[in-house]
């Protein structure tokens, strides 16, 4: 029986096989040892390294003969180590939201996209009391915003519900008027009962009186229809409330996903899922967290990551934001921090260089009185850092220049202030009197 091969040891690395690196070897010493030559490879070749990748390489060498012996050809092989420095465009890439699968439990993973939480901070701070997208129209006539405060919670239940039963494909703006018209014009169905917005007067009224009301609001022959429809079923089957189950909510005509997990988050305090905006839509989908074709796609694969103390908030969120900097048409990306600080993969370049250009030569004007004489000061302030991180807009001027070809270099160099940013570095501070 032949031998069996044994398999030789990993190859370690020992204090004496990193001696020959020792410094002064390589001019030679008076011990025995160390009057060879000194090793050609460097000691970063010997220690690996995690990102070094190995390769053979085979070279053959064709050496003309010098006698009468044919040619001979020399076979050499040498190890060759490459090291791969993180490509750009990966560094460029956001990681979308992934699903693993785990191998040994068969356990389904979504895992978030990458520097989620950066950006949804960063939002955040827009969206909030002198940010850039505060003052949304959500914030005050957003549906869960448009219910009486006098009426009772009943009432106010009932309304939410009409709001986001009104709410679909009309602006806020809009809605809130409609809303409001509902609430004042809306006749008793009694003598004696309360006028406006309430189950019992929404039952007793003439279909053609609430269109009128509505008028503003798209599709609102559909919408009086379904008004009219789900408050006999809130009368008939859940004791004049509304109901308490997302299945109950979007079992009602006109009641789709979105405003049934709204509604039940509103009128009674459940946040059972997402309800996904368009904006929310449209916007996570230009982050590149995921790649979904409509807003029910959007909520399950925001529902997979997204930590769920954020449920409720990101529709709210998300929408001020729509409707104030990442809007639809005319997106401002020139004053979006996502932009200026390149976190956001679909920023409009040329808006988020004319952005920083503005931000950096914001000047104050100070008034000062130099013996009677006024004296105007305008001080440019100093410049704000920005972390240069991610996709195309933080490309440096060079690279905007080879993508917009070398006609449009000489516009790009001619604007006012970016030789001068080429050229500063770190804080600058100018002053000029007039
Ligand atoms: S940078 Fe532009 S596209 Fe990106 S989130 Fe801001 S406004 Fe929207």
């Amino acid at each position: 029986m032949p031998p069996r091969p044994v398999a030789s040891p990993p190859r370690r690395i020992t204090r004496s096989s990193l001696a020959r690196f020792r410094y002064g070897d390589a001019n030679g010493s008076s011990s025995k040892e160390n009057s060879t030559p000194p090793p050609a490879t460097d000691i970063e070749d010997v220690i690996p390294s995690a990102t070094a990748t190995r390769k053979r390489k085979r070279t053959t060498v064709l050496e003309p003969s010098s006698t009468s012996s044919p040619r001979r050809t020399i076979k050499t092989e040498e190890m060759e180590t490459k090291v791969t420095a993180p490509s750009a465009a990966s560094r460029r890439q956001r990681k979308p939201a992934r699903k693993t699968v785990d191998a040994d439990t068969g356990e389904a993973k979504v895992s978030a996209p990458s520097d989620w939480e950066e950006m949804y901070d960063t939002v955040k701070a827009m969206r909030a009391p002198g940010g850039v997208a505060a003052n949304a129209a959500v914030d005050t006539m957003g549906c869960e915003r448009l219910a009486e405060d006098t009426a009772s919670p009943r009432d106010r239940r009932f309304q939410t519900l009409v709001a986001l039963m009104l709410s679909s494909q009309t602006k806020d703006t809009t809605n809130a008027a409609a809303m409001r018209r509902l609430q004042t014009e809306l006749p008793p169905h009694a003598p004696g009962a309360p006028a406006g917005l309430n189950l019992k007067n929404v039952l007793a009224a003439d279909p053609e009186l609430i269109n009128k009301l509505i008028w503003a609001v798209g599709f609102h022959n559909n919408k009086t229809k379904y008004l009219k429809q789900a408050a006999a079923i809130l009368r008939d089957e859940w004791a004049g409330d509304i109901p308490d189950t997302y299945e109950g909510l979007v079992a009602l005509p006109g009641v789709g996903p979105k405003m049934a997990h709204l509604c039940l988050s509103a009128a009674w305090g459940r946040t059972e899922g997402i309800g996904v905006d368009v904006h929310v839509h449209r916007i996570t989908n230009l982050w590149g967290w995921h790649a979904t074709r409509d807003p029910e796609g959007t909520r399950a694969a925001l529902q997979g990551w997204l930590p769920r103390d954020r449920w409720r908030e990101v529709n709210w969120l998300l929408v001020g934001f729509g409707q104030t900097v990442c809007l639809p048409v005319g997106r401002r990306c020139g004053d979006c921090e996502l932009g200026l600080r390149g976190l956001c993969r679909a920023a409009e370049r040329k808006k988020v260089l004319e952005g920083r250009r503005r931000r950096e030569s914001v000047k104050v004007e100070k008034v000062e009185e130099d013996d009677g004489a006024v004296v105007k000061v305008e001080e440019e302030r100093e410049e704000e850092e920005v972390v240069e991180k991610d996709v195309v807009v933080n490309e440096k001027v060079e690279s905007l220049e080879m993508d917009l070809g070398p006609s449009n270099l000489v516009e790009v160099k001619s604007k006012p202030g970016l030789e001068q940013r080429e050229a500063s570095t770190g804080k600058r501070r100018r002053s000029k009197k007039t």
